[in-house]
């Protein structure tokens, strides 16, 4: 069981300054991400877009950010399940609660804050009748671990940048790697295209297009595929296939947690902490609504703070706390609190 002040649902942009903002206050935090990295939107869907409005940033890559956040966090030690859903949440007798993920972790936290933004990303998956035997068993739909592949035959699916970096990646790490996509055409990057086709010429990858997995086999874990490709179909042996049609965003269970929603978001009291109608639970960031509501990074980050604040009377029944900031040095005089 993981214990900790203020469990966070969602490592995005919200959640990783709300470890920021509970540190201040002494709180600890453990996040919670179904993605394998943190970062949210913003690594996993434009890492190399710049920002505009991150007040003091006139210009910042949205992975950038994601790296400077961290930074900013690190000093306070956050914990981190990633690659997991938060799937229930069990509210104890004392008023703490349990959150368990799809792979069975508990955490303890008296506070839950739930950043999970436009809900946790689930993957895409190929119409193939048996899939869902071998998920974990060589099927896997994200790849956490590129060490999983040493040594290995991978048959990679897709047409996007994720199919095309990873067969790039893994055919340094892996004995086989096979790239097959629907069409002769990929929708990623020219330049990872470009390199694609010239490890292609070098025999370090298979390309296999316009053609697709249509069955798996293997007596407990993937031992083979069975590829289409025009009117012919044949088995190309194998130890995974990694099927990456990329990931959709969806509220998924939390949406069954008893909270009040509306339009697939969560209502919070805005005019005070942005607290759900459970007490002790939080939804702040992009998964929130309220009157006026704007999903936007810097009003994410505004909402942590105020959460922090009033997680920190829960935490700390009766104890005064006196907001300073977090730098006087160099102010005659001045102890930092403020009025
Ligand atoms: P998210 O970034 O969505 O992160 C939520 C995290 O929660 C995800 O990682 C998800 O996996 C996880 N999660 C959800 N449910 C669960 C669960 N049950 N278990 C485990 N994990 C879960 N905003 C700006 O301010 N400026 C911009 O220029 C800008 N440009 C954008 C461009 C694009 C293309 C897009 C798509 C968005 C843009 N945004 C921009 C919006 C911005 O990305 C969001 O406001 C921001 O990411 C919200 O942060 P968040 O932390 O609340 O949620």
């Amino acid at each position: 069981m993981i214990k900790t002040d203020i469990l966070i649902i969602g490592a995005g942009p919200t959640g990783l300054f709300a470890v920021f903002e509970a540190g201040l206050l002494k709180l600890k935090c453990h996040l919670i991400d179904a993605l394998p990295q943190p970062g949210g939107q913003c690594s996993e869907l434009y890492p190399k877009k710049p920002i505009y409005d991150i007040p003091a940033y006139p210009e910042i890559l949205a992975g950038d950010l994601t790296d400077k956040l961290m930074e900013q966090c690190k000093q306070f030690e956050p914990g981190f399940t990633l690659g997991e859903r938060a799937d229930t949440i069990e509210k104890q007798d004392d008023g703490t609660f349990i959150v368990t993920t799809n792979k069975g972790t508990k955490h303890h936290a008296p506070v839950v804050a739930i950043a999970g933004g436009l809900g946790s990303f689930e993957p895409r998956k190929p119409l193939i009748d048996n899939l869902a035997d071998y998920e974990d068993k060589g099927v896997e739909y994200m790849i956490k671990e590129p060490e999983l592949y040493r040594g290995k035959k991978v048959v990679i699916a897709g047409g996007g940048d994720s199919a095309l970096d990873w067969s790039i990646f893994l055919s340094d790490v892996a004995e086989e790697v096979t790239l097959i996509h629907r069409r002769n055409e990929f929708r990623g990057h020219l330049d990872s295209v470009e390199k694609v086709q010239e490890l292609k010429s070098a025999g370090k990858i298979n390309l296999i297009t316009p053609a697709e997995v249509i069955g798996i086999e293997g007596d407990g874990k993937v031992e083979a595929v069975t590829i289409k490709q025009d009117a012919k179909t044949y088995k190309k042996e194998c130890d995974h296939f990694v099927p990456l049609f990329g990931l959709s965003p969806k509220l998924g269970p939390i949406a069954d947690w008893g909270l009040e929603i509306e339009k697939n978001a969560i209502k919070v009291n805005n005019a005070l902490d942005y607290q759900t109608n459970i007490p002790g639970i939080y939804a702040i960031g992009d998964v929130n609504t309220y009157p006026g509501k704007l999903k936007l990074i810097l009003c994410g980050f505004h909402e942590a703070t105020l959460m922090c604040q009033s997680a920190y009377q829960i935490i700390n029944p009766g104890k005064r706390y006196v907001l300073k900031y977090t730098t006087v040095a160099g102010v005659d005089g001045f102890d930092g609190t403020r009025k």
